[in-house]
C-alpha cells in the first residue's frame, strides 16, 4: 500500500487524511522529521501559510522537507499548500518564506473581498467531469515557469451563477513533476478524483 503523509502543524489535516484513504492510500500525519521520512508523498494542507511557514520551522521540518522536495517526494499542496510549493509569492506577509519547488508566482487571498470564498465547477486536465472546488481566501497563480503544467484555470461564473470577474482565466491548478497544486480544496467536497490523481503518481513514483 502507498503511504501517504498529511503534513499536520496547522490546517484541515483530517479531511484530507480521510480523503487520501477513500482514495485507495494509507495516510498517516506527519509532524517529525522520522514520519516525513517514512512517506512515499506528502500532503501540505489547506490552512494559514504564515502560520504553517513559522511551525515548520519551530517543528524543524523546514530543511529536511525542502531537501526531500529537491530529491523528489511527490507532494500535492493545496491552498496554503500551494503557497508553500511556489518558488514565488505576492501578497505575502513580512519575512514569509515558502518552501519553494514549484517554479510559479502565487498571489495569496488573490480573490479579494467580493468573492473571498466561492464555489466554481472547473475543467480540470485529466479528469472526465467538471470538479466542484471550493475556493477560501484562496491564491491564484500569476505566472508559470516552462516546466510547469497548468490543469485548470477559473472560469466565467461560479457555481450560484456570479461573474468571477478579472478572476476569470486565473491559473488554480498545477504540476510540475512529482509536484501537484491546486488553489482550492478538493478535501472538503466527497469528491476524491484529485487525491486519486496525486495517488496514483505517488504510486508511479515509488517503482521509477
Ligand atoms: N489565505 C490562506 C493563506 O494565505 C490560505 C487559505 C486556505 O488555505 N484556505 O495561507
Amino acid at each position: 500500500v502507498t503511504t501517504i503523509g498529511v503534513l499536520a502543524l496547522q490546517g484541515d489535516v483530517r479531511e484530507h487524511v480521510a480523503a487520501l484513504e477513500s482514495a485507495g492510500a494509507h495516510a498517516v500525519p506527519v509532524r517529525r522529521r522520522s514520519e516525513l521520512e517514512s512517506v512515499d508523498g506528502l500532503v501540505l494542507p489547506g490552512g494559514e501559510s504564515t502560520t504553517i511557514d513559522k511551525l515548520l520551522r519551530v517543528f524543524e521540518l523546514r530543511e529536511p522537507l525542502r531537501a526531500a522536495i529537491a530529491d523528489g517526494l511527490p507532494v500535492y499542496g493545496s491552498c496554503a499548500g500551494m503557497i508553500l510549493l511556489a518558488d514565488r509569492i505576492t501578497g505575502g506577509i513580512d519575512g514569509q518564506q515558502t518552501l519553494g519547488g514549484l517554479d510559479v508566482t502565487v498571489r495569496r487571498n488573490a480573490f479579494g473581498r467580493q468573492v473571498d470564498s466561492f464555489e466554481a465547477d472547473l475543467a480540470v486536465e485529466g479528469l472526465e467531469a467538471p470538479l466542484r472546488s471550493v475556493f477560501i481566501r484562496a491564491p491564484w497563480v500569476d505566472d508559470v515557469g516552462p516546466g510547469v503544467e497548468v490543469l485548470a484555470r477559473i472560469p466565467e461564473r461560479a457555481t450560484d451563477g456570479t461573474g468571477l470577474g478579472e478572476a476569470a482565466g486565473k491559473i488554480v491548478a498545477v504540476r510540475s513533476g512529482r509536484l501537484l497544486a491546486t488553489a482550492f480544496h478538493p478535501e472538503v467536497t466527497g469528491d476524491t478524483r484529485v487525491h486519486a490523481l496525486f495517488v496514483r503518481l505517488v504510486t508511479a513514483s515509488r517503482r521509477s
